[in-house]
């Protein structure tokens, strides 16, 4: 299993092996489902919007999802043909730089020799794609070897718990283009400019993960520039990594703690309402990206003809709230940023603003592209599990928009809390069973031609995807 595995990372993170890549992109469901092609067609149906997880009881689902990882998926009510959600669980073992091409994945139960010099990590994480599936097949596939690699220059760091030092030391010489030979220390009057900032292990990792998104981003772009494919996904990832959880997130899924009954969030959405003046400041300074058709201004409504020289509220990049000023024409022109809640868009356009992928994306008839406004960096925040003591209820849910959409946190934490608590807790499929009641819940019920939930409003017309994460006993 390793020796492919490692084939397809040094064909796909490596440089230019995305070109050739596509045959391996094809639609699929997650591979820890294992899915029989009957399986997979029944999955498919939107009329009947079958739940699908793992197998209960199987031990094969205890190798495919380790930690016991809950998980369940539906399929849309029709907005689209395939179900553009994608989900990864992996655990991947990395060596430092210039040991091997990139980080081997571990399969469950496979052994992995420890004295090697190296670090493990485990990995879960959603994918929502809009426009087409290869954004979001290809991240699934790809994005934890992305991390990996990135890791390789901070093995020795980590595991010696040494300050990293400016230059990346490898075995091989210094990095960047610098050899050992070439390098002297700093004259006492140099060294006056060359204060160094102290940077914590912690940010390393955040680096690595941030970068890591960079580069899976420009692989899609590479792909899409060589195949033509099209769309773009929201990326959420966790990593666990020497007793921290690092949450990445990028676009509108979301992550949140239930400890001990109590509601942490761990990320936040970014939309056009949550960026939007990050967006306008862009604009503010690029106008050319506009081209002509829109303003980076904001109105509480579409301006009429007729209202030119007349006071209207507006807001731009440096405010937050409103205030009054005099329409001119450029006022008419549309809004970067128009809507509210889940109708607001990007140039009338993109409902999300930070993900993988779109970099065809454009204003429809138009030349004016999207992506300079999207942002491929996740924000990535830390929980340090080794800090707190975890019950046997104590998870993580990780869910795309298709379940909070439509149930608060609070909802979603009372119904995990109901289903772990009427199960045995040594039962390794209670975070399963957890994971199917939220999707159900967030489906709903078929009531003549609609979803409909308990309390009879409507129920998610979206792919959702949920993973459930046991803290106790694994971390
Ligand atoms: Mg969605």
């Amino acid at each position: 299993m390793i020796s492919r595995v490692k084939a397809v990372v040094s064909q796909l993170v490596g440089g230019s092996g995305a070109a050739d890549s596509s045959p391996q992109l094809e639609y699929c469901r997650p591979v820890f489902l294992q899915l029989s092609p009957e399986e997979r067609e029944r999955a498919a149906d939107h009329s009947c919007r079958n739940i699908v997880s793992p197998g209960l009881g199987s031990s094969r689902r205890r190798l495919l999802l380790p930690w016991d990882t809950g998980y369940a998926e539906v399929i849309n009510a029709g907005k689209s043909v395939f179900n553009e959600d994608q989900a990864a669980r992996e655990i991947v073992w990395v060596e430092r730089r210039n040991n091997r091409a990139a980080g081997e994945v571990v399969k469950g139960g496979e052994n992995v020799d420890k004295e090697r010099h190296g670090l493990e990590f485990h990995y879960w994480a959603l994918f929502d794609g809009h426009a087409g599936t290869a954004a979001a097949v290809m991240a699934a596939r790809l994005l934890h070897l992305h991390i990996s690699e990135q890791l390789q220059d901070l093995v020795d760091i980590l595991q010696d718990g040494e300050v990293p030092p400016p230059i990346c030391l490898t075995s091989h010489g210094m990095g960047n283009g610098v050899h050992e030979g070439d390098w002297e220390p700093p004259t006492d009057s140099e060294s006056r400019f060359l204060l160094e900032k102290e940077i914590s292990h912690e940010h390393l990792i955040i680096g690595a993960i941030e970068n890591a998104f960079r580069q899976m981003d420009q692989q899609i772009e590479r792909e899409q520039k060589a195949h033509g494919t099209l769309g773009g996904c929201c990326a959420l990832a966790v990593v666990y990594l020497l007793g921290k959880i690092y949450v990445a997130n990028a676009g509108d899924s979301r992550a949140i703690l239930i400890r001990n009954g109590e509601i942490i969030p761990l990320s936040n959405e970014f939309t056009p309402e949550s960026e939007r003046q990050r967006l306008q400041y862009l604009a503010y300074l690029q106008p050319d990206l506009l081209g002509n058709e829109f303003t980076h201004l904001e109105f509480p409504r579409r301006i009429q003809h007729r209202e030119v020289g007349r006071r209207m509220l507006f807001r731009d990049y440096s405010m937050t709230g409103w205030a009054y000023k005099t329409i001119e024409e450029d006022d008419l022109k549309f809004p970067l940023v128009y809507g509210e809640g889940k109708k607001a868009r990007v140039m009338a356009t993109i409902g999300v603003t930070r993900g993988l992928g779109d970099h065809n994306l454009k204003v429809h008839c138009s030349n004016i592209h999207i992506k300079p406004f999207l942002s491929c960096i996740p924000e990535v925040k830390v929980y340090d599990v080794a800090k707190y003591e975890h019950g046997v209820d104590d998870v993580i849910v990780l869910g795309t928009d298709g379940l909070w959409d439509v149930i608060s946190n609070r909802e979603v934490a009372d119904a995990v809390i109901r289903v772990l608590s009427s199960c045995d807790t040594d039962d390794p499929d209670r975070f399963t069973l957890a994971a199917r009641d939220l999707v159900m819940r967030s489906r709903g019920i078929l009531k003549g031609h609609g979803w409909r939930l308990s309390n009879d409003r409507l129920g998610s017309g979206d792919d959702i995807s949920v993973f459930v994460i046991p803290l106790y006993g694994h971390t």
